[in-house]
């Protein structure tokens, strides 16, 4: 069977009518907003992206886990805000992903946090860099009912791979790898589905075929080749990679670069979840990585109350009304 269809069977084992319901009634209010250019929202958020930890062990250069340069405090997720959002949430999420910046599994209780959220009937997914895929962990990680694992590996020999994976091993990520999907198989388990992304830069690019067929010969479930986010790209990078189908940036043909994709007025992101970071900040997405635009704080306020707030409604305003106003949705191909 076909990657997606078991990771869709998982998803779908794991809806329920009120939860189908929400989700319809948010896509149904965003298309109302988009037609009215005013924010209505219907429904409360279907997927969440939760930050267990900013640690990192790595330094990749355009992470700011990685360059240490948070102006937002780096801690550790506490188990009372974990639980607390969980409860609150569980009867319409349908996708939590248990990551934002930071490596989850330096979470001290990261497979706990996962069986709660598996217990509360919520499809889970996260995402490593893979150099804590001890046999331990390998082991809490298939018992705690985790669904996807993405693992992000992005070069094929070491040289290539420590270029961004800045204080990475190669090996560890390799073994790690085979070692979890040959234990996943010793104990007849299909989940987490485990996919290989490769964010695809201009130092990389000429690998794709050998990533290809390494990532068959180990038998991963998905192999994904991301284009990356560069953050200063209107000058060029030698991040961006010279063949377009892999890249978010084109020349404007003034000597500049600009987003390939043209931006439109809109976000289904805004109307369909939200991220909370370690110490329960609610941010609008992953692209707010600093988190610039808090919209609340759980322990303050609860996530339902935030989710509706004027804060919020404001932001949704400003992107339906001109979303180059602000200045992380200037760099996003949502
Ligand atoms: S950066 Fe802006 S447009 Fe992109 S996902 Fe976030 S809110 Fe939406």
């Amino acid at each position: 069977m076909k990657n997606k269809w078991i990771k869709a069977k998982a998803y779908f084992s794991h809806l329920t009518l009120k939860k189908a319901v929400n989700f319809l009634l948010l896509y149904l209010s965003f298309v109302l907003s988009r037609a009215i250019k005013k924010p209505v929202l219907w429904g409360y958020p279907t997927t969440l992206s939760i930050e267990p930890t900013t640690s990192c062990n790595l330094r990749c250069p355009e992470c700011p886990s990685g360059l240490r340069n948070f102006s937002r405090p780096t801690g550790m997720l506490s188990e009372s805000l974990y639980e607390k959002v969980i409860s609150e949430t569980k009867d319409y999420l349908t996708y939590l992903h248990l990551y934002f910046q930071g490596e989850p599994f330096l979470h001290p209780k990261f497979t706990d946090l996962v069986s709660l959220a598996n217990q509360s009937g919520i499809f889970t997914s996260t995402s490593t860099n893979a150099h804590y895929l001890s046999e331990q962990n390998i082991k809490k990680t298939l018992d705690s009912g985790l669904k996807q694992l993405i693992i992000s590996m992005d070069g094929i020999t070491q040289e290539v791979y420590e270029s961004y994976r800045v204080g990475g091993k190669l090996s560890k990520v390799q073994e790690g790898l085979g070692r979890l999907l040959q234990i996943r198989k010793e104990k007849k388990l299909l989940y987490p589905r485990v996919v290989l992304q490769f964010l695809v830069t201009g130092k990389n690019e000429h690998q794709i075929p050998e990533l290809k067929d390494w990532a068959k010969k180990m038998g991963v479930d998905e192999l994904q080749l991301k284009s990356t986010q560069i953050y200063n790209f209107e000058n060029g990078s030698d991040l961006i990679p010279s063949e377009p189908q892999y890249s978010r940036y084109v020349p404007d043909g003034k000597g500049k670069w600009k987003l390939k994709k043209e931006i439109e007025n809109k976000c289904w992101r805004m109307w369909q979840g939200a991220v909370i970071t370690w110490d329960g900040r609610v941010v609008p997405c992953c692209f707010d990585k600093d988190g610039s635009h808090e919209m609340g704080k759980i322990g303050e306020n609860n996530l339902e109350k935030i989710w509706k707030n004027k804060k919020y409604q404001t932001f949704r305003n400003q992107l339906l009304e001109n979303r180059k106003q602000i200045e992380i949705c200037k760099n996003c191909t949502e």
